[in-house]
């Protein structure tokens, strides 16, 4: 009997009418012979509004009892689904991250999965019982944990790994991926097919669609992955016809398409939860730069873009002074400000400076390790429409851009054209 893995989003949980809509889904598919593992989001604004109450009892919150707090959306998602599924005749229960159990590692708050025993799944699955799981927590140490915003789609991921899944088939609010977000640019076009590499790439650059996680997991079990519409009504195509977005290894793709006959940019992303922050005048020496990055590291703090500009009065004996700007998570600047504030006297630079308003800009695609010109199209474009470029970060498959967060949805825009991504009216 096949096996599959359906996760179902948060607005697609939002609400009862809306889970016993999941659970009719769910049921055609246990109907067509399947036995299916359900994993579930917290209703959609649940774990937004647990955040905040976490912020408002303690500023610096203990992570372990923000886990505490936060997992409790997933477990009433998870229950009122078996509910909902038991009203229609399919034999469901909950399992919680404890009972399975989801093993994670110590990292209250953003822990990784190290582990699901399956043997109580297995058992369940054998008896033609759906299993609905929590997503989003697991436990360590006999503390819950959890994974990070956005982490339920891991959780569907390692879930369908686990138990050998088909296909972990990820229903959300959107049809599938796009070539950029299509709540900015309605003219984006659906991707029948996205590489594991192109997707990871996507979702760490801002492409919320997946946890970034997920995909790096899913890459690496090999875990097919797809991308569907869960508001449909009973109409809706089965899953297993394929009507969403495939994330595949490249030889897949390759089979299709030929490189060449491949856009050479698969998508665009933006992302405006970084924050800019500049040091000025850092004294031109050896060892200034690790005097900056090796104490943000040490807090566990990500720094993503990083530019040093050309140093003042530099004559090579040190005395010079140098400007650097670089990006971090905003959800981190608070606690950078205190390092680099902390650090003032060993680094030696006059002030910092920050700016929350910054957003960052990609583009992604495999193309781009055989062509040249993608980041000059990029910088021509946004020139063209007065947009100022701050910083600048490249990979193999990607070229990202800082600017203004005012410009973003007019950057995304006008570089969805450039490259030729617009769907034809
Ligand atoms: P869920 O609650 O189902 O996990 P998310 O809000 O996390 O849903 O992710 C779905 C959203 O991702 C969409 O509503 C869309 O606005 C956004 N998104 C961003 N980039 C893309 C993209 N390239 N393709 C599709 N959706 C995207
Ligand atoms: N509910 C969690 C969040 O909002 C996890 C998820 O939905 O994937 O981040
Ligand atoms: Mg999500």
């Amino acid at each position: 009997m096949p096996r599959i893995v359906m996760k179902f989003g948060g607005t697609s949980m939002a609400g009862i009418e809306r889970i016993r809509s999941v659970a009719a889904r769910v049921k055609r598919e246990v109907d067509a012979g399947s036995q299916v593992a359900v994993v579930v989001s917290a209703m959609a604004g649940e774990t937004d509004r647990l955040v905040g109450f976490c912020r408002e009892a303690s500023a610096l919150y203990d992570p372990r009892e923000y886990d505490v707090v936060v997992a409790s959306g997933e477990q009433v998602t998870s229950g009122l689904l078996a509910l909902a599924l038991q009203a229609l005749g399919v034999p469901a229960r909950s399992w919680l991250g404890w009972q399975l159990p989801v093993r994670t590692d110590a990292a209250f708050a953003k822990a990784r999965i190290e582990e699901i025993d399956t043997a109580a799944l297995d058992r369940a699955l054998a008896t033609g019982e759906v299993a609905v799981i929590p997503g989003f927590q697991g436990v360590h140490d006999g503390r819950v944990a959890t994974l990070g915003r956005g982490g339920s789609d891991t959780s569907a991921v390692a879930v369908a790994a686990a138990m050998g899944a088909e296909r972990c088939d990820i229903y959300t609010d959107v049809d599938g991926v796009y070539t950029t977000d299509p709540r900015i640019v309605p003219r984006a076009r659906k991707l029948a097919k996205v590489t594991y590499e192109e997707m990871l790439e996507l979702a760490s650059v801002g492409a919320k669609v997946l946890q970034t996680r997920s995909v790096g997991l899913a890459m690496k079990e090999g875990v097919r992955v797809q991308v569907l519409s869960s508001l449909t009504g009973p109409e809706a195509p089965m899953a297993a016809t394929l009507p969403g977005t495939m994330i595949v290894g490249e030889e897949e793709l390759g089979e299709e398409m030929d490189a060449v006959e491949r856009q050479l940019i698969t998508g665009i992303a933006h992302d405006k939860n970084e924050a800019k922050i500049t040091l000025t005048a850092v004294p031109d020496r050896p060892g200034a730069v690790a005097s900056i990055f090796a104490p943000l590291a040490d807090a566990g703090i990500n720094v993503d873009m990083i530019i040093q500009n050309v140093a003042h009065g530099a004559r090579g004996d040190g005395t010079g002074s140098t400007d650097v700007t670089f990006t971090v998570p905003q959800a981190d600047l608070p606690r950078s400000l205190d390092v680099l504030g902390r650090g003032q006297a060993a680094i030696g630079f006059a002030d910092v400076i920050h700016d929350t308003r910054v957003a960052k800009i990609s583009v992604v695609g495999v193309g781009m390790r055989s062509h040249a010109g993608v980041a000059s199209r990029m910088f021509t474009t946004l020139g063209q429409r007065g947009i100022n470029v701050q910083a600048i970060s490249t990979s193999e498959i990607k070229v990202s851009v800082l600017i203004d967060e005012d410009e973003t949805e007019l950057a995304v825009r006008v570089l969805h054209t450039a490259y030729g991504l617009d769907t034809a009216e």
